[in-house]
């Protein structure tokens, strides 16, 4: 069923390094138009002039929306907090395995947990070693990083993709701050969940690896899931939220119920694409394809080459993050999809 999912030819097709990824790119590419911007500088700019949706006020409530993702510790760990000397939490769970007699109703426990702890749609998959980064990065300071190689080890086969909805209100501000903060909370909420779930699955005496951007290509993975489709803005397109979403994984050895990918879905949406150009049109910055048909080839070392779709130039759209001094969600809220319940 998956080899249908994706045309990739295998001659092109590479791992990706994520020091390619844009956000680790502009500090080491001094070919950039973008390498090195001071984002802080162009925010106090910003606030001086007064300029509406950039205030003080908003620039202070969309970084406060990243505050777990960026400052809770456990969000993305591999093992969680291992430092208690007591008792008090249950760390002794995790020398017992928890025995699982039914695996379908196990499968759908822990769907229920995820959902539980905040995530909006959940799918497992098995680990597909395509998606899986070559190597990750590191931030060692402000501008410098280190490519760190990726050892999954060899039991872990399994990975739940979690998916959070986010605020559609906010979001229809793009590319004000505060279309920002939805998106910090969208990355926030997947923190939150990801640490949960994550813990609840070592103290079962399982492995849980709580990925999000890092490790592996969220989206691929989320489609093999059975969440959704890839659309023409580079994004994931849900049926229930379109690409109002964000990706959270976590990689285990827990024996799971794989799910199927929703190939009626994934057909739809590329037949849609192929017509609806609502998306490119939207971009500031024409940064998404009007290719009448998808390709192999993008043009940047920050595309992954090699898979038929329709690619996304990540320059064109980083230097728009760059003019804007925040992120941006247009090609989210341009797309039908993102803003209604239609499947
Ligand atoms: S995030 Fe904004 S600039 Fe980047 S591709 Fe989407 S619409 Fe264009
Ligand atoms: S806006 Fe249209 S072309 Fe773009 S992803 Fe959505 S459905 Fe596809």
């Amino acid at each position: 069923m998956k080899k249908q999912l994706y045309e990739i030819k295998e001659n092109i097709y590479g791992r990706f390094d994520q020091i390619n990824n844009m956000l680790f790119r502009y500090l080491w590419d001094k070919r950039l138009k973008s390498y090195r911007n001071d984002f802080a500088e162009g925010m106090l700019k910003n606030i001086r002039l007064e300029k509406e949706g950039y205030s003080h006020f908003d620039y202070a409530f969309s970084k406060a929306s990243w505050t777990i993702y960026n400052r809770f510790p456990f969000a993305f760990s591999w093992e969680g907090d291992i430092s208690f000397a007591e008792d008090w939490y249950g760390y002794k769970l995790r020398e017992i395995k928890y025995k699982i007699k039914d695996i379908e109703e196990f499968t759908n426990k822990i769907k229920k947990a995820a959902q539980f702890y905040g995530a909006s749609l959940v799918g497992i998959t098995q680990i597909d070693e395509r998606w899986v980064y070559k190597s990750s990065a590191r931030k060692i300071d402000n501008y410098h990083l280190k490519s760190l190689p990726l050892n999954i080890p060899q039991e872990i086969n399994r990975v739940i993709v979690l998916v959070i909805e986010m605020d559609a209100v906010a979001l229809s501000t793009t590319p004000t701050l505060i279309a920002s903060a939805a998106n910090g909370l969208g990355y926030s909420k997947v923190a939150f969940s990801l640490a949960c779930l994550g813990e609840l699955i070592r103290n079962l005496g399982y492995q849980a690896l709580q990925c999000g951007n890092d490790t592996a290509l969220s989206i691929p993975l989320a489609i093999d899931a059975g969440l959704g489709a890839l659309g023409r803005n580079g994004l994931l397109i849900t049926p229930q939220y379109g690409s109002r979403v964000r990706i959270g994984k976590i990689f285990t050895d827990l024996p799971l119920v794989v799910d199927e990918p929703d190939v009626a879905f994934i057909a739809k949406i590329s037949s849609i694409c192929q017509n609806c150009f609502k998306c490119a049109e939207a971009c500031e910055n024409k940064a998404i394809s009007f290719e009448s048909y998808p390709v192999f080839n993008g043009e940047s070392i920050s595309n992954n080459s090699g898979v038929k779709k329709y690619y996304v130039s990540p320059e064109k759209c980083f230097d728009f993050w760059v003019e804007n001094n925040s992120d941006c969600s247009t090609c989210i809220t341009a797309c039908p999809f993102s803003n209604s319940n239609r499947a």
